[in-house]
């Protein structure tokens, strides 16, 4: 292992993909310790947020930019060039387009260039030297692409054939054991980070079985459609997909996502779950077999445990969240 912070490093800036998770927190801690300026870059997707980057950013004192990338993370998930991980989690592709986000507006940043917390071999499919290689090729950034934390065991990249950061400075870590990366952050008096591709959902096995129907029956999908597909008990009807909330924070959470050609039903006499209807092709209305199916679910998931016929239905009112009679 190097000597860190003994190299002699220009103060270059880094620009590092940062989700909070150890091996970021250790990438951003090395580079500092390397002598670098640092700028933490975290995004955001219907899949995954940025508030423990944001926290971890925070505990860590680096100025942290969040990256809203829906609509080209929503392309990736629908068509990853790489293929898949063990769920829906795309990551090869995923990764090269966090990284091409990050090249591409690394000049406005007034970074040198681009960092990850990649450790060769730690993910089998995502981390090999393959995979690696791909993503900085597929990214655009080639070698203004530094994984510092296995970068001995790289070719040199150009922050280090420049001079901007010292290879002796950088790390040799590999392989799925984490064993090293505790003993660094135990060593650098790290004490809190997230696990490893937590509050990313594409590695969640139930939610990849919801995105893949959805994805089958609505190849078109977009974002307020992921976010209903999460939001409760997940039904279809025909065409129609009938979200069913199981607490009062998910039927909350079902009246902010209607959009204005959803229905949003529920029990007239009985308080009980939310029922939000969305027919396909967006803009359609569910049909009367597709209510009574909701009215049926309505009625089998709430206090009476039996179906409900649709005149037992009014429609939520959205403002509020509260029922009104249904005209
Ligand atoms: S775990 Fe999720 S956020 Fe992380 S690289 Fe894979 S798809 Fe992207």
């Amino acid at each position: 292992m190097a000597e860190n912070g003994k190299g002699s490093c220009a103060k270059r800036r880094a620009l590092v993909l940062f989700s909070g998770g150890l091996d970021s927190v250790l990438a951003v801690e090395l580079l500092r310790r390397c002598g670098l300026e640092v700028t933490g870059m975290t995004f955001t997707s219907p899949f995954f947020g940025s508030a423990a980057a944001e926290e971890a950013a925070a505990r860590m004192g680096i100025e942290l930019e969040v990256v809203d990338i829906t609509s080209r993370h929503l392309e990736v998930v629908r068509r990853p060039r790489y293929g898949y991980g063990k769920n829906m989690n795309p990551c090869i592709d995923c990764h090269a387009l966090m990284v091409r986000v990050a090249a591409e507006l690394m000049d406005g940043l007034e970074a040198d260039f681009i960092a990850t917390g990649e450790v060769l071999g730690e993910r089998p499919k995502s981390q090999n030297r393959q995979a690696l290689d791909l993503v900085a090729g597929a990214s655009g950034a080639g070698e203004l692409l530094l994984r510092p934390l296995s970068a001995r065991l790289l070719p040199e990249t150009r922050p280090e054939k420049e001079g901007w950061v010292d290879r002796e400075c950088l790390l040799d870590l590999s392989g799925r054991s984490r064993r090293r990366q505790m003993d660094l952050a135990e060593e650098w008096g790290i004490g809190e980070y997230q696990s490893p591709a937590g509050g990313c959902l594409l590695t969640d096995a139930s939610f990849s079985g919801r995105l893949k129907e959805l994805m089958s029956r609505v190849p078109a999908f977009d974002g307020s459609d992921v976010e209903a597909v999460r939001a409760g008990r997940i039904f279809w009807s025909g065409s129609t997909l009938i979200v069913l909330g199981r607490r009062h924070e998910e039927n909350m959470r079902l009246v902010e996502l209607a959009l204005p050609s959803d229905r949003l039903l529920r029990e007239r006499d009985a308080p009980g779950p939310t029922a939000l209807l969305r027919a396909y092709p967006r803009g359609a209305s569910p049909n009367r077999r597709e209510i009574a199916e909701a009215a049926r679910l309505l009625g089998v998931y709430g206090k009476g445990k039996k179906p409900l016929a649709p005149r037992e239905l009014v429609e939520v009112e959205r403002r509020r969240g509260e029922a009104e009679p249904a005209s």
